[in-house]
């Protein structure tokens, strides 16, 4: 055996041998081992002594830890399995709120009291109002929904013109119900049938193998624009679905790239409605993009706007102050045009899926495909689509991807929550960036009513399942028994990552032995089961 210490063989040859560290995140992969794990500290508190330990990193859906964003694969898809073919309607109890939950509402209680005395005393209360705002966003990320005032925040009124109107489509009676219909067959089974439908966004100039034939007559401005409305989008579909239907209708979705690098939607849906009737709601659907225009460059080069402090962006020639976004909305009037105007475009594709045949299945599979990769990933036709790519991205690069994004400017507005430092062309949003193109929204929509469980909840399944295979019984700890610290870099307890991989790897494999000694006891006891009921016979 040639061994790489070995100086007297060539260079070539001692470089070909894969490296041992590279084999062993290989050996971790194929052991379904997170390569990436974060080291936590877990302080128990009933015994006082502390421990490292590591949690998967949880990748969704970038494969920089395929091992983990294949685990969450398959939530998902047991997830859209549970619910599509519901035929009892969902107990939907919200969770308990965690300590982070409450101590956030509490913390809010202060601020609000300060506020309202701020307020009383005649004084400006601004920085609460920003500090408050903050707030009501923390608690949001921080998993509740809604506002702890509930809906009292004034929207902006909008002139008749600017409403969303509802366009002009079949409405059957509301019923309050989550479930489709169902049918009796003549053998007296029931039949559960749903669709799976394929949303498309219009064509923007002829594609082959994923590249316009004529770069310059491809729609780019509009392709940028579809895919940062998507899911405004997705949403309208989904309002007027529930008009015609007449009922609550549930969905689970996936946004995936297209090779034009569009982004498009497949969509399970509980219960079923005409083919026909879902191809009129796709083409009657649209989003009306009620922001300022942004097609008319007032600032840029050299020329720029400046930011004085305690004023906000001025015009560099004039000293004015530029409008901010709620002047700039404000001045939307009755003739004003929206920004953009978003439709699906004419390829709606509609199956009928019964519940529990291998239809069902590889639609679950298609859903899931593309979930471990990012729209930007769609990209494999060689140069011509890398260039369509970059085409892209020039085209998203101005394009305001939000109220708060500094591509405002070059249109002589302020972004919303305007700070210093703002340069147009330098946003750091996600939806400018090369693995989303235009598209920063969940790649997975799940209607809240979709099955009786969170994701969580899936997981916790799965964890249930490998413990009681394992024969011990998943009893739930006591949540106040462990504290959980993150532990700072370069913290000299914590092993090398190669060495806790080996561990990771070594542990998967004890667990892997133990369970097929289970199942072959289990095999086994089958066996002599047989034998027995033989013998009997
Ligand atoms: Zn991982
Ligand atoms: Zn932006």
């Amino acid at each position: 055996m040639t061994h790489p210490h070995d100086r007297a063989l060539p260079r070539a040859v001692r470089q070909a041998m894969p490296m041992a560290r590279d084999v062993l995140v290989e050996v971790a992969k194929l052991h379904g081992v997170c390569i990436r794990p974060i080291p936590l500290k877990r302080l128990d508190i009933v015994t006082g002594t502390s421990e490292i330990i590591d949690v998967p990193c949880g990748a969704t859906l970038d494969s920089k830890c395929p091992p983990c964003a294949k685990r969450n694969k398959q939530l998902r898809k047991a997830q859209c399995r549970e619910g599509w073919h519901l035929d009892a309607e969902p107990a939907i109890t919200p969770d308990e709120a965690n300590e982070e939950q409450r101590w956030l509402v509490e913390f809010r209680a202060d601020y609000q009291a300060q506020r309202e005395a701020a307020e009383k005393a005649g004084d400006d209360t601004t920085e609460l109002d920003a500090i408050i705002t903050g707030l009501d966003e923390e608690i949001n990320a921080a998993g509740m929904r809604g506002n702890v005032l509930g809906r009292t925040t004034a929207k902006r009124s909008r002139s008749t013109k600017r409403r969303q109107d509802a366009p002009d489509l079949p409405k059957r009676k509301m019923t309050h119900t989550t479930l489709g219909r169902t049918f009796h067959g003549t053998d007296g089974k029931t039949y559960r049938p749903s669709l799976f439908v394929t949303l498309t966004l219009p064509s923007y100039g002829k594609v082959r193998d994923g590249a316009p034939i004529d770069p310059d007559a491809y729609d780019y401005r509009r392709a940028a624009r579809d895919a940062l409305h998507f899911s405004k989008l997705v949403d309208r579909f989904v309002q007027n679905l529930r008009r015609v239907a007449g009922y609550d209708v549930q969905y689970f979705a996936a946004v995936e790239p297209q090779k034009r690098l569009a982004p498009h939607l497949h969509m399970a849906i509980r219960g079923t409605l005409p083919r026909a009737e879902i191809k009129q709601i796709a083409a009657a659907t649209y989003h009306q993009v009620w922001w300022p225009q942004a097609d008319e460059v007032l600032f840029e080069g050299d020329h720029m706007p400046v930011w004085q402090d305690g004023t906000g962006y001025l015009n560099p020639a004039t000293g004015e102050v530029l409008p901010t976004w709620g002047e700039a909305l404000d001045t939307l009037d009755e003739d004003a045009e929206p920004l953009h105007v978003i439709r699906f475009g004419e390829q709606v594709d509609v199956q009928g899926v019964l519940a529990g045949t291998p239809d069902a299945d590889q639609c679950i599979r298609y859903l899931s495909k593309y979930l471990t990769k990012s729209i930007g990933d769609a990209l494999d036709g060689g140069q011509a689509q890398k260039q369509h790519a970059t085409r892209m991205l020039d085209a998203l690069r101005y394009e305001p991807c939000s109220p708060t994004c500094p591509n405002w400017l070059r249109y002589g507005i302020q972004p919303k929550d305007a700070k210093p430092g703002m340069k147009p062309g330098r946003c750091r949003g996600k939806a400018h960036k090369p693995e989303h193109l235009g598209y920063a929204g969940r790649r997975i929509l799940v209607s809240r009513k979709w099955s009786n469980k969170t994701l969580a909840e899936h997981k916790q399944d799965r964890r249930t399942w490998v413990l009681e295979a394992l024969g011990q019984a998943d009893k739930p700890s006591d949540p106040h028994r462990y504290v959980w610290r993150p532990v700072p870099v370069g913290d000299s307890n914590v092993l090398p990552l190669a060495v806790r991989l080996l561990r990771s790897v070594h542990e998967r494999q004890r667990w892997r032995a133990h369970l097929r000694e289970l199942e072959a006891r289990a095999a086994g006891q089958e066996l002599s089961a047989i034998e027995d009921t033989g013998r009997a016979a």
